[in-house]
């Protein structure tokens, strides 16, 4: 059983084998009529055509007695008895293979674990009976523009179905070839087309996809190199050509004019990505209440003035759902973590004065005893995910100390990807699995996002 990553809620898998995958043929049921492209891409993969004598059944247990009779035998193993949009079962036998499923979804999940059970050509006996412990599996990426589009269409392609992903955050920040904003110029960035091969791609692997654009901080790296936004905007710096900046430069939230430029760049992306949610970034935010505007407003207020403008524009105007990391909303000085993943520049208070359906990406890279951002967004009424980074002892830790102490406000966990190399996204496409180091974080996050930390 080892070898289905993510380890299944419930499985057992005999040593005989029960149906060859030659030759095999698959058929969908009522309730699949409207997804059969995405099944039959994912039974692509194994070389299985639909049509013709079908010993590979799809569908709920309504839409053929041999799918009900499947689901009596998984059922007792789930969970209250209960798929979800997610959960399949699936039982394979000599009288062939049968998927039981609510819905689309399922059936994409089925069908990856039936590609992990197949050896030697033939699918073994076999009854799994499996839903996902949390509803938000993520991974994320910083891209590098056009650069990383390879990168991205193998990881789509090639990883994240294996591990069940169901949710694809994209750092493109300046990185499009913007049309409202022609005078925001960055090497390499993606093109609208690319954007749209992506979009289709996830959409075939049941992914949904949430672009990124770093707000308010991040609009440099140190003081050399200056983000698009601040290069063609200079007067937009909250700190201009202060050089002693803390980490990186600012937008400054009280000058509206930033916001003409920013809010039509935030519309392009939810267009092109044909999104339901935006994440603002707003992480690691040093440089703050400096400039004649804001000077003498407390960073709290600054800082809750310019998640709320996003607000307004990415919840109230376009009705999506906003996501934004969560360090600047946590009081550092009473946490184990640094000044990075954890606020000491008083901006805290802001977690008091925003919209609580702000979904929270918790960030913590270490191995903590305990991790308190989880309580402090768990009591304010915040849904969060947990995001691990390179270090995969960490991501267990955090992991089960969230399951442990979030309650029903942790909805799963994100993955984050802070470069291309070898340490980075690069390590996920070798196709080793077990490798210590970063792959076996990333991968053990993916993991216990399906099956749970506990
Ligand atoms: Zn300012």
């Amino acid at each position: 059983m080892s070898d289905i990553v993510p380890k299944p809620r419930w499985s057992r898998v005999w040593p005989e084998k029960a149906v060859p995958v030659k030759g095999l043929r698959a058929r969908t049921g009522k309730t699949l009529a409207g997804e059969r492209k995405i099944v039959a891409g994912a039974l692509a993969k194994l070389g299985i055509r639909t049509g013709g004598n079908a010993r590979l059944l799809i569908g709920s247990r309504k839409d053929a007695p041999e799918l009900a009779h499947a689901w009596r035998k998984g059922k007792t193993r789930l969970p209250g008895g209960k798929l979800g949009e997610e959960g399949y079962v699936l039982v394979s036998d000599s009288d062939g293979i049968r998927i039981v499923v609510d819905g689309v979804r399922g059936a994409f999940y089925g069908i990856q674990t039936l590609v992990q059970l197949v050896t030697g050509g033939a699918v073994p006996k076999a009854l799994v009976a499996d839903v996902p412990v949390n509803e938000f599996r993520g991974m994320h990426i910083s891209t590098g523009g056009a650069k990383s589009y390879a990168k991205i269409t193998r990881l789509i392609e090639e990883v994240l179905p294996v591990y069940k992903v169901n949710t694809l955050v994209l750092g493109i920040g300046y990185l499009y070839r913007f049309k409202s904003h022609p005078e925001l110029k960055s090497a390499q960035p993606f093109t609208s087309s690319q954007v749209k091969r992506i979009v289709k791609l996830c959409r075939e692997r049941c992914i949904r996809v949430i672009p990124e654009l770093n707000c308010l901080g991040h609009q440099s790296w140190r003081t050399e190199r200056i983000g698009a936004l601040l290069r063609a905007y200079p007067e937009f710096n909250e700190t201009p050509g202060k050089q002693n900046i803390t980490y990186c430069y600012s937008w400054c939230p009280s000058d509206p004019r930033v916001y003409r430029v920013v809010f039509d760049l935030i519309d392009e992306l939810i267009d092109v990505f044909k999104t339901d949610a935006f994440h603002v970034g707003m992480d690691e935010v040093f440089e703050l209440g400096e400039c004649p505007r804001c000077r003498g407003k407390g960073a709290a207020e600054l800082f809750a003035k310019a998640v709320n403008d996003m607000y307004r524009h990415v919840v109230g105007r376009r009705r999506k759902q906003m996501l934004m990391w969560g360090d600047r909303l946590i009081d550092g000085s009473r946490t184990p973590y640094n000044r990075m993943n954890g606020a000491r520049n008083g901006t805290h208070p802001a977690l008091r004065m925003i919209p609580r359906d702000i979904l929270i990406c918790d960030w913590h890279y270490h191995t903590h005893r305990s991790y308190p951002s989880v309580q402090r967004f768990r009591k304010a009424g915040f849904d969060f995910v947990t995001c691990s980074y390179q270090k995969p002892r960490a991501v267990g830790t955090f992991m089960r100390y969230a399951a442990e102490h979030g309650g029903r406000r942790w909805i799963g966990h994100l993955d984050t990807n802070w470069g291309e190399g070898k340490r980075g996204l690069e390590c996920l496409l070798d196709g080793k699995v077990g490798v210590s180091g970063p792959a076996d974080a990333f991968r053990r996050g993916l993991d216990l996002a399906w099956r749970g930390a506990i």
